[in-house]
């Protein structure tokens, strides 16, 4: 059963159906149905949790692989632009659709509350410090009913149960994964692992 938010807070300016039509407008099918799925399962998620904004879930969760598809230069030319940090272009596309990924939504599609963003940047290293924003689309990424991998419904009983378990079980199995293939790790990646699985 697909849960509609209606928009009210003006964090997006337009409706639920515009800022779709946006997404939509710069992903293949394939990725675009992905993000839906995010959106579901993150909206399911937040049903065990109280205080979270479904409007900031539905938003994040949407705009959250918007900066997927661009290419190395638009990624390398939004860098230079906006004066960020240059150890960004010693990375790719894995790392940028998420920590510049807000760039273009900030620049493309006026969404500009920092919970929102904060929750884009972190979906794929994580962080030391996340909101429940945050760790919902972190978790939501990696558990939409696509996703398919050895252990992926103890992730998500456990997740249900738990959602810092589940950041924790993330952080821990995909750094194991990036080590196993000699991965060049994000030193954001590092510093999660540190705060969420060694500390913890
Ligand atoms: P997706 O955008 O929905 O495919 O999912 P993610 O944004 O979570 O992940 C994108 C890719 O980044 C995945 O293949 C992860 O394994 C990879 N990734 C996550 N952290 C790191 C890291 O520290 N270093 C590298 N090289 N890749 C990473
Ligand atoms: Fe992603
Ligand atoms: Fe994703």
């Amino acid at each position: 059963m697909n849960e509609i938010i209606e928009y009210k807070e003006n964090i997006f300016p337009g409706t639920r159906d515009e800022l779709i039509s946006l997404v939509r407008s710069k992903l293949s099918t394939k990725r675009f149905e992905h993000v839906l799925r995010v959106e579901q399962t993150a909206l399911d998620l937040s049903k065990q949790h109280q205080n979270v904004d479904l409007e900031k879930v539905s938003i994040a969760a949407l705009v959250h692989d918007y900066a997927k598809e661009r290419s190395n230069d638009d990624f390398i030319n939004k860098i230079k632009e906006k004066h960020l940090d240059q150890d960004l272009l010693n990375w790719n596309n894995a790392i940028w659709h998420g920590v510049v990924g807000p760039e273009f939504i900030k620049d493309e599609l006026r969404i500009y509350d920092e919970e929102v963003l904060d929750a884009v940047r972190y979906h794929t290293t994580g962080n030391a410090y996340m909101t429940t924003l945050a760790k919902l689309i972190y978790m939501a990424d990696y558990l939409e009913p696509h996703r398919d991998f050895p252990g992926v419904e103890d992730a998500r009983n456990l997740t249900y149960h738990d959602l810092d378990a589940g950041v924790i079980y993330q952080t821990w199995h995909t750094l194991k994964y990036l080590i196993e293939k000699k991965s060049l790790i994000y030193p954001a990646t590092i510093l999660t692992y540190n705060s969420w699985v060694a500390k913890h």
